[in-house]
């Protein structure tokens, strides 16, 4: 081993295994491909397609034809695009000289800020931490990822937000902080699934499965690494299916199901000859020689290593696979009692692994070179190893025990910080409530006020209609509906009323009774409806000669009566003249050509005889039947009532020609 790989990249390297290192394509050594001219859409398209890949490396090289492609679409003088391929491309040649790499994020973080470019500065923080992890400066690089992070959160940029958080994850994973890794991973997760971003939550599965099964949560781990398989082998994703694989192995390894461990192993170890990835090849059967060792098939695990060792050759490999073949190697030649040379293969691993700070391996390390040291009788050494294994192992359970609390506490936290805001959200669940059962109130409230302001108008309106109504009904009830003057009951009330008013003091009282002569004819000549028309115009003629304290009435057929208050008979005798001619003056040109009409009328003053209205209106009956005898077309007067009782005799026949004109035209 030429050169140790530290950091994420040795952490990827170590437990995501070979998966993530990939090959260089053959396109990245061709490069004379022809270049795209300038253009700001072609920039954009073709970066949002390379950000979207998944970035397995820290050393971007393998990427480099994209970079160029995309650095040559940049329109010349567009300092934010250039900024944002030179973010992207950051971390080539990161494993030679890391150093440089730094140099380069910081200035990239500097421009980024000054174009306040929230990817580009989260990028360039990622970078830098990558810079500054394969310096062995993993707090330094924690922080850098953690300003990457929050760079990446502000910009609202949520993949390249859980890229940022499994970079730190890797980084705490290594220096031990498995809980925290976890705890980035999840949040990860957690982010990718409430957005919707299903490749890249199923590509987390896999890291959040090793970070469960460091923090000693088996099923958690392997319900992760079952689903990390399954969405791996969907998209045909071998790399990553081979993975799954070998962690599955490692799993089951670990809580002692060794021989449940050699299935996934098999199919992992098949999977990598079919990509012909000697790495892998080297990793699995590796794994298959610890396992086999541990169900005391000792010939087959040195096997299964030596032809790791075959396919591995003499080229060193990063990622620390021919440690672990030496590791696997020697415990296969102890199983077989070739402890001399078990502890040789020991030793090299010893000062491979040197001041290594993974406790994991230098435990496995010292206890099986304790039982070889022991068995070829170098006891001293042997107990020196015990008592390095214990010590380790001491370290181990304090650091599993610490990583235990910090994850519990965490957990604590979520759960305090979940029940709080599921107090919270009660409480405004039943604020809202009670507001909206206030507002409810408020409502139905106003719909009341509403209602009952609307039921009290309607109320009125159907009072006010029927106040209307009743008095139309009185109307009715008093007035004669064809003509419209009081009818005979209403007339008989009035007049009472009258009588009763000019006895005290005393004061005069007439009535005129009134027939239209001949009306019979008009009928039979004109019709019943021109019969109606004349005695509706006879009615408002009598009324327009009337005043306002005198009464006229309908009586019978073509029969009037007004009451006349405080008017003597002679007075009365004018009005009645009066009345007779306005009745006598009517015209009909309008609706009956040639139709004149007449009227006879009576006059009787009320006495000191007179017991009621009724005797007065015989009187004035008794002189319309004189007027009518004596001619029609007249009045006559009760005091000049000569002929005694003549007046309850029949009524004369009617002269031949008592409608001028309209009996002209007869
Ligand atoms: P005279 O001059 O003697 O009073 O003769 P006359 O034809 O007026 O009297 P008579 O009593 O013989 O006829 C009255 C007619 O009035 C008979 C009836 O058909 C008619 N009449 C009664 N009421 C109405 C009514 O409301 N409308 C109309 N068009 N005709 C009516
Ligand atoms: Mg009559
Ligand atoms: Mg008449």
């Amino acid at each position: 081993m030429s050169r140790r790989v530290r950091g994420p990249a040795r952490w990827v390297g170590m437990l995501v295994a070979a998966a993530c290192a990939v090959a260089i394509p053959a396109t990245a050594q061709e490069g004379h491909e022809a270049l795209p001219a300038p253009s700001p859409a072609a920039f954009d398209t073709l970066f949002s397609t390379i950000d979207a890949q998944p970035r397995d490396h820290a050393d971007t090289r393998a990427r480099m034809p994209e970079f160029t492609r995309l650095r040559a679409l940049v329109p010349p003088g567009d300092e934010s695009r250039l900024l944002r391929v030179d973010a992207l491309q950051c971390g080539v040649g990161l494993y030679e000289d890391a150093a440089r790499v730094g140099v380069e994020a910081q200035a990239l973080v500097e421009r980024a800020r000054r174009r306040d470019d929230g990817y580009a500065l989260s990028r360039a923080y990622y970078c830098l931490g990558n810079a500054r992890s394969a310096q062995h400066d993993e707090r330094t690089s924690i922080a850098d990822y953690t300003q990457g992070i929050e760079a990446a959160r502000r910009a609202g940029l949520v993949v390249l937000h859980g890229e940022g958080l499994a970079l730190r994850a890797a980084t705490l994973s290594a220096i031990g902080e498995h809980a925290v890794a976890l705890i980035d991973l999840t949040e990860a997760q957690r982010e990718y699934e409430r957005t919707g971003e299903t490749t890249h939550a199923e590509r987390n599965l896999l890291g959040l499965a090793v970070a469960y099964r460091r923090m000693g949560e088996f099923d958690a781990a392997l319900d992760h690494l079952v689903r990390a398989e399954h969405a791996a082998r969907r998209r045909s994703d071998l790399e990553t299916t081979y993975t799954t694989l070998l962690q599955q192995g490692y799993l089951l390894f670990d809580r002692g199901a060794y021989p449940e461990s050699i299935g996934p192993l098999r199919q992992a170890l098949a999977i990598a000859e079919r990509q012909r990835d000697p790495g892998n090849v080297a990793y699995a059967l590796a794994a298959l020689a610890a396992s086999e060792v541990r169900i005391g098939n000792h010939t087959q695990a040195l096997a299964s290593v030596e032809r790791a060792q075959a396919r591995l050759g003499s080229e060193a490999h990063g990622g620390g696979v021919d440690m672990l073949v030496h590791l696997r190697r020697g415990e296969a030649l102890a199983g077989l009692g070739r402890h001399h040379e078990a502890v040789a293969e020991f030793d090299g691993v010893m000062a491979e692994l040197g001041d290594s700070d993974n406790p994991r391996y230098i435990t496995m390390l010292h206890r099986a070179r304790a039982v070889s040291l022991e068995a070829v009788g170098r006891h001293a050494d042997a107990f020196d190893g015990y008592r390095r294994v214990l010590a380790a192992q001491t370290e181990l359970d304090a650091l599993a025990r610490a990583q235990q609390e910090v994850l519990m506490r965490h957990r604590f936290d979520i759960e305090r910080h979940e029940l709080e805001h599921r107090r919270l959200a009660a409480d405004r669940t039943l604020r809202d409530q009670q507001l909206a059962a206030q507002h409810r109130a408020r409502h139905w409230r106003s719909v009341t006020l509403v209602a009952s302001v609307v039921l009290v108008l309607l109320l009125a309106v159907l009072g006010l209609r029927q106040v209307r109504r009743g008095r139309t009904l009185q109307t009715l009830a008093m007035t004669d509906p064809l003509t419209g003057v009081a009818n005979r009951r209403s007339l008989e009330r009035f007049a009472a009323l009258a009588i009763a008013d000019c006895r005290s003091p005393p004061r005069p009282l007439s009535v005129l009774a009134l027939d239209v002569d001949h009306f019979k004819r008009i009928n039979d000549r004109y019709g019943h409806a021109t019969g109606d028309a004349v005695l509706r115009e006879v009615a408002a003629a009598c009324r327009r000669e009337l005043r306002q304290a005198d009464l006229l009435g309908r009586t019978g057929g073509e029969e009037f009566v007004a009451v006349l208050p405080g008017i003597g008979r002679e007075a009365a005798r004018g009005v009645a003249e009066r009345l007779r001619a306005a009745v006598a003056g009517l015209d009909f040109g309008d609706t009956a050509l040639g139709l004149t009409i007449t009227a006879s009328l009576g006059v009787a003053e009320q006495c000191a005889q007179d017991t009621d209205f009724r005797t007065v209106v015989q009187r004035a009956d008794r002189a319309l039947y004189r007027a009518k005898r004596r001619g029609r077309d007249r009045v006559e007067c009760d005091a000049d009532d000569d002929d005694g009782g003549a007046s309850a005799r029949p009524m004369p026949p009617a002269p031949a020609t008592p409608i001028g004109a309209s009996a002209a035209a007869t």
